[in-house]
């Protein structure tokens, strides 16, 4: 059986659990949190969420870029959220990456290196410095940006 055929029998099983009839999509908590993809970082349990309560959008690195602009611009206009976290972690990439030969092999083949930054406390500060700096969206006082350390399950904010 494949992780998705035990992905769907799992959601069989859970269903009556799961479901939300009485649940608006406007996220409860008028929250949206961008964060890293990294399959160790469970959202629900390190902010203390339940369903309904934000919206997460997820991507390496939570990098904030056109798509994830739009999304925030949706989730204030049509979804009523008025504060932004940004999340980033240690120990980001696969285990034992070497982000700088990872760069310089980059830039050996293109010719520039890549555009995506490589350290989790800078890259959060450009990416709330992003989602500020962003004319589209209504509510760009309460955005901040934190760094999840993996080691000891800390959330520590950044200074922007
Ligand atoms: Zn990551």
């Amino acid at each position: 059986m494949s992780a998705i055929d035990d992905c769907v029998q799992a959601a069989e099983q859970a269903a009556e659990n799961v479901a939300t009839p009485t649940l608006g999509a406007p996220p409860r908590r008028g929250l949206a949190a961008v964060m890293c993809m990294d399959a160790r970082i469970d959202p629900i349990r390190i902010l203390g969420l339940r369903p309904g309560d934000a919206h997460i959008l997820r991507n390496p690195g939570a990098l904030i870029g056109p798509y994830e602009l739009r999304a925030l611009a949706i989730s204030q206009r049509r979804m009523g959220t008025r504060e932004v976290m940004v999340i980033h972690h240690t120990d980001c990439g696969a285990a034992g990456l070497d982000e700088p030969a990872l760069t310089a092999e980059i830039e050996a083949e293109i010719g520039t290196a890549p555009a995506w930054p490589s350290m989790p406390y800078q890259e959060v500060a450009e990416s709330v410095q992003r989602v500020r700096a962003c004319e589209a969206l209504p509510y760009r006082d309460g955005v901040r940006g934190f760094v999840f350390h993996v080691e000891d399950g800390r959330l520590v904010e950044v200074d922007v």
